[in-house]
């Protein structure tokens, strides 16, 4: 489903923030991306998310090189992707519901189905009763619910989630893995950049390690070691 294929990222004008990155990934997996800070977790997931273009080598999704998606079908890419934020990327001025239901106006949805999607995503993520809350009424731990419940409004096939327990202390981090987790199982591909040990040593799922650029471990059920 992802694809990396001898990816580099060299910023000009000699950082190498990615070195030779080859993986796959396929649909339904949750995959953990670790590595201390530099390493280059951000930069793979802007790679794969079209918000930066490789040096070098290549990035697929769905079968379709990334960078070459044409820009009249970006949209259609975007909805596929749903991205999930350390600090939340919330519109302070808009209730948790307006906050998700803005990502349909803007697309011309229509009422109705505004109304049935968001209420759908908001009782995924367990947050209905706090649909007309402000972001500054919500803990931490719902803020993210938010967002992901955001993220999840055009039924992506894949979320990305950079450092999104970062903000968190660790009741709420579990919180949000645990989502994470539902989510996944109910059939979306997630990928997790972090680099919090005790999330990864407890998820038991597969991780990839980073490490200067360079791929250094992958492997099923992996363990925090960096
Ligand atoms: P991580 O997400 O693991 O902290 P990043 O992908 O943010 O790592 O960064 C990887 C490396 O690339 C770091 O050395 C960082 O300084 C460098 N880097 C990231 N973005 C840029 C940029 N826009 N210009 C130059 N160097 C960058």
């Amino acid at each position: 489903m992802i694809v990396f294929e001898k990816v580099s990222k060299i910023y000009p004008p000699d950082s190498a923030a990615l070195q030779d990155i080859s993986f796959h990934i396929t649909e339904g997996e949750f995959v953990s991306l670790v590595g201390k800070s530099g390493a280059g977790k951000s930069t793979l997931l802007e790679l794969f998310l079209r918000e930066k273009f490789p040096s070098v080598g290549t990035v697929f999704f769905q079968g379709e090189n990334v960078h070459q998606i044409p820009d009249s079908r970006l949209p259609e890419f975007r909805r596929k992707v749903g991205v999930v934020f350390q600090d939340y990327k919330l519109l302070p001025h808009k209730t948790a519901y307006e906050n998700i239901a803005y990502v349909m106006e803007v697309m011309g949805a229509r009422e109705q189905d505004i109304v049935r999607d968001v209420s759908e995503v908001l009782e995924i993520v367990g947050l209905l009763e706090r649909a007309h809350h402000y972001p500054a009424q919500l803990s931490g731990g719902e803020r993210q619910r938010v967002a992901i419940a955001r993220a999840l409004i055009h039924r992506p096939d894949v979320i990305c989630a950079d450092e999104p327990t970062g903000n968190l202390d660790p009741y709420h981090t579990r919180d949000i893995i645990g989502l994470l987790v539902k989510i996944n199982e109910l059939g979306t591909t997630i990928i997790l950049a972090t680099h919090n040990k005790e999330v990864i040593n407890r998820l038991g799922k597969r991780v990839i390690t980073l490490d200067e650029g360079r791929m250094v471990r992958d492997e099923e059920r992996g363990k925090f070691m960096i």
